[in-house]
């Protein structure tokens, strides 16, 4: 058959975690926690279980759930979307990134995206027909010069894709970017998918400045975020968009053909887990310990540490070390090391080396004890 995305192989996060269990490795690749979710969150689950939430949620979300998620936002920054017309529930960030394309992107459209950057961006929206418009960042400190990123705009521009916290750098956006980027847009019809999912995880003080905030952002914006960071819980795949009404109507038109609802129990048990708003203010706090005591760790070591501003991910260049490339690096950290990380290449479309890999930090302290003692030894 004739491939409609011919170079696409298997993602990165599979192929490496894959790899990790099969050399035994400690896994610090694809990024998720290696320790349990709040049992009350599972006792949740049961209790809407044995409650009878077992067939169809609503398509746009249980209505507890999408009330909640307006509350957290509303609490959190200040800024309402409605429950009934602005709120979807989605099955994890991948989709809603996924169905927001999908509803926006037209055969020819150009979108533009942010390298290195999160690996289903760019074959998402060739699939659709659509145009990658790439913008390169450059380490260690990955920001964004908006005059050049002007020079990325045509007549056919459609969307930008924005992530902050980034997946994999750590680098955030500004209240300076984001002044930068209203000027940028103003005058045009370009739409903005920001993708939030990191969006409590935010370091040294630092704010989450959401294209939320800013209201000639926010009414072009589709924002997506996640229960799996926020809840320890990527398995459950469950997150959530954001956008306004006319936005919205488009998104749901996918949505309802695509995944229909979503997993209904969980979404009962994650409204009621949510009534304590000390669910989504401390998060941030737990993750910033990880951070400083994974960076303490790898100090002792030959890597070099690049900024971490965001996220739950550590980059390092291992350029010192070796100057294999850094799939090879990789592979060979898991099977002489015992340790897995992503090497960054594979967040770009060209072939990209920086010498740079991503550690996921949201491990068990004793976990990244354990994998620090044997990165000491590279
Ligand atoms: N977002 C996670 C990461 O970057 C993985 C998501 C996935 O595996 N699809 O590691």
């Amino acid at each position: 058959i004739q491939s409609k995305l011919p170079g696409v192989g298997t993602t990165i996060f599979s192929v490496m975690s894959k790899l990790a269990t099969a050399h035994h490795a400690i896994n610090l690749s694809q990024g998720f926690p290696d320790y349990p979710c709040d049992p009350t969150l599972v006792e949740l689950v049961n209790k809407a279980m044995k409650d009878g939430f077992n067939q169809y949620a609503p398509m746009t979300g249980n209505h507890l759930l999408n009330e909640t998620i307006a509350q957290k936002v509303e609490s959190l920054y200040q800024v309402k979307y409605d429950p009934e017309t602005e709120i979807t529930v989605t099955a994890g960030g991948t989709q809603a990134i996924f169905t927001a394309l999908t509803a926006i992107i037209n055969s020819g459209d150009e979108v533009i995206i942010f390298e290195p950057a999160y690996d289903c961006y760019a074959p998402t929206v060739r699939l659709l027909g659509g145009l990658v418009k790439t913008y390169e960042l450059s380490p260690p400190s990955y920001g964004i010069d908006w005059d050049m990123v002007k020079k990325l705009f045509t007549s056919r521009t459609r969307m930008i894709i924005l992530n902050s916290p980034q997946n994999p750098t750590g680098s955030i956006l500004s209240d300076e970017d984001m002044k930068s980027l209203i000027k940028l847009i103003s005058g045009t019809d370009v739409l903005i998918l920001s993708d939030e999912v990191y969006e409590h995880l935010i370091y040294d003080g630092e704010k989450h400045n959401s294209v939320m905030l800013y209201p000639e952002l926010k009414e072009r914006s589709f924002i997506v975020a996640s229960f799996g960071k926020l809840l320890h819980a990527t398995g459950w795949k469950m997150g959530y968009c954001l956008a306004p009404e006319l936005l919205m109507k488009e998104f749901r038109k996918v949505h309802q053909f695509n995944v229909f609802s979503v997993n209904s129990a969980m979404q009962q048990a994650i409204a009621q887990y949510l009534q304590d708003s000390n669910h989504y203010h401390q998060i941030g706090t737990f993750f910033e310990q990880k951070r400083n005591y994974f960076r303490t760790l790898l100090s002792e070591s030959r890597f070099e540490l690049l900024p971490c501003k965001g996220s739950y991910f550590q980059c390092v260049s291992y350029a010192k070390i070796s100057d294999e490339k850094d799939t090879d690096f990789s592979i060979r950290l898991i099977k002489e090391f015992g340790v897995a990380s992503i090497p960054v290449s594979a967040f770009y479309q060209k072939a990209t080396d920086h010498k740079i890999i991503r550690f996921c930090f949201a491990k068990e302290n004793s976990t990244l004890a354990l994998a620090a003692e044997k990165l000491k030894n590279v």
